[in-house]
């Protein structure tokens, strides 16, 4: 699309992933002028800039797919039961050309500041191309897992060879063969990254700072017919997805606490979800997520699994988590922990040998010094809030979003917040966000705030922002809905921890994709309450 200056529209939807794919297109459909900013060259998201070997997604590709257009279902076909990125992005990219969005992004193209002018009722945006836009609306598509926590260790700058991060692998060849390869991280993007790295490479070290849960994806090809089966009652599909799901993912639903079952029963239902594979295991028993001795059931199941893998007693141990299982993310691994039985494979324990420093040719620890050519990070993301941060969203008196947020995050339904009218951020904090699927949820997100715009502009409104009490209330109610389960008492990337007084705030909300969107359709029907209109 031609640069665009000074240009006043309805919509700026920030980001091309699969979230502002969709948007572009639903809100284009529904009448709107809308102009989609991307600061990569293409649409894709995380499935652009995540394209490091053995980058893999962790939900079933029938379910993590757009459900709205029959079309697309129709015309594309899933290869695995667990898509590559390779095939995410063609996905994505298809998408995208059978929706004609790419048209209406500017790509290469980083906004670089938002201010809500009042008087106006507008955003006025700056990019980093000099293309200046207004538009009534901004809708942040930018993901929860984009902005990359950049490594910080002593020394780097002066490493010899080359470093790359596995959340923006870099599109020219990364030379792995004959490579000694330092990886530092493991959590998903490490433990997927690690064994493609040891096959290619010369040797790998894996520099482990907490050793996470890790299940077999037990990868497969798609099963023969079961996406024609899913396409002709597709509608009704998503609508059981969206509405009588709590990840909006055709999950088996746990039945029964684990003291319901003998000792032999439990090991029984273990031992086949091992065999099928998935995350699943994460919800077996209805109280493993609640109750410490159920979870350390489920969690001395998986343990036995590694010291049953991994050969060396002493590499086995340091693998084993100490946390319940399901706290964090549950990761699944293609050959993670069988890949420790190579002889080119190195685990580190940085949590007893710290790192010290990189020098121009490896990594120090306390206790012994590694050779490396190659150095991967995989060290996470400053979760939520860090691509907000980025593009520099500022109210009517110029204070910076998350600059208001320094005791976590706060919103009505994780859509919006106030002082900052009309800017929506689905799939946010506050939403079921990473513990959903997120092609549903952009969806579900997306649509409801169709309907909103569509309300407004109907009933001429210039604005509309969320009130202090029903904000209030939602906090509130998120609070409430994490404060049941074990997650919230272990740091993970999912909790805020205030410093000073030790509090915790769970950032997605907890309560599962169907209560969520009874919530999000009732206030909806009910004329938007919890929203001032203006
Ligand atoms: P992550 O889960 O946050 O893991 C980051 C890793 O880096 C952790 O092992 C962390 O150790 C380590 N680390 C961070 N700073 C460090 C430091 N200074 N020194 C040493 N180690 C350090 O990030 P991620 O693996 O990119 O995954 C993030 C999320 O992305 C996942 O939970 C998932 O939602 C999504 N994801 C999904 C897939 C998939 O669908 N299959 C794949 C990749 C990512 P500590 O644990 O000690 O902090």
């Amino acid at each position: 699309m031609a640069e665009r200056l000074d240009v006043d529209i309805d919509v700026v939807v920030v980001g091309a992933g699969l979230g502002g794919i969709y948007a572009v297109h639903r809100l284009r459909q529904a009448g709107l002028s809308v102009v989609g900013i991307e600061g990569a060259s293409d649409v894709g998201g995380v499935w652009f800039h995540n394209r490091y070997p053995g980058a893999r997604v962790d939900l079933a590709s029938l379910d993590y797919s757009y459900h709205f257009s029959d079309k697309i279902w129709r015309e594309w076909r899933w290869s695995e039961r667990y898509a590559a990125q390779p095939e995410l992005l063609a996905y994505l990219n298809f998408a995208s050309s059978e929706l004609d969005v790419r048209r209406d992004f500017l790509f290469d193209t980083w906004v670089t500041g938002a201010r809500w002018n009042a008087a106006r009722a507008r955003y006025e945006l700056t990019t980093s191309t000099g293309a200046s836009i207004t538009a009534k609306y901004l809708v942040m598509t930018t993901g929860q897992l984009s902005a990359a926590r950049p490594p910080a260790f002593p020394g780097l700058d002066q490493f010899g060879g080359r470093v790359v991060m596995t959340s923006h692998w870099p599109h020219d060849h990364v030379e792995t063969r004959g490579k000694r390869i330092g990886l530092i991280g493991t959590g998903s993007s490490g433990v997927q990254a690690a064994p493609p790295l040891a096959e290619a490479g010369e040797h790998l070290y894996v520099f482990q700072r907490t050793p996470n849960y890790a299940v077999p994806a037990q990868n497969a090809p798609a099963e023969e017919g079961a996406q024609e089966a899913i396409g002709a009652r597709l509608a009704d599909e998503r609508e059981r997805l969206i509405s009588a799901t709590r990840r909006a993912v055709n999950d088996p639903i746990p039945q029964h606490p684990v003291g319901h079952y003998s000792k032999q029963e439990q090991q029984a239902i273990l031992r086949a979800q091992w065999e099928r594979g998935g995350t699943s295991m994460n919800r077996l028993f209805t109280d493993q997520g609640t109750d410490l001795v159920a979870n350390t059931v489920v969690a001395d199941f998986v343990r036995d699994r590694v010291r049953e893998t991994v050969t060396d007693a002493r590499t086995a141990e340091a693998l084993l988590p100490t946390y319940p299982i399901g706290v964090r993310r549950l990761i699944l691994e293609n050959g993670y922990y069988e890949m420790y039985n190579r002889e080119n494979v190195t685990l580190v324990d940085i949590r007893s040998e710290p790192i010290t420093e990189i020098t121009p040719g490896g990594i120090r620890t306390r206790d012994a010094y590694y050779e490396i050519d190659l150095l991967v990070f995989a060290l996470g993301f400053d979760a939520f809030t860090g691509s907000l941060r980025g593009a520099n969203i500022r109210d009517a008196q110029g204070v910076e979003l998350t600059s208001r947020w320094t005791r976590g995050p706060r919103n009505l339904l994780g859509m919006m917040t106030t002082g900052f009218p009309n800017l929506f951020m689905p799939t946010g904090a506050g939403s079921p966000s990473v513990l959903a699927n997120l092609f549903l949820q952009n969806e579900f997100a997306i649509d409801w705030i169709t309907d909103c715009i569509a309300f407004m502009e109907s009933r001429g409104y210039a604005s509309i922002e969320p009130t202090e009490e029903a904000e209030d209330e939602w906090a509130a109610h998120v609070a409430e809905a994490a404060n049941t389960g074990l997650r919230m008492q272990y740091d993970n990337y999912m909790v805020h921890v205030n410093k000073d007084d030790g509090s915790r705030v769970f950032m997605p909300y907890l309560g599962g994709m169907e209560s969520y969107v009874k919530r999000a359709r009732a206030v909806a029907a009910d004329g938007f309450t919890g929203f001032k209109l203006s």
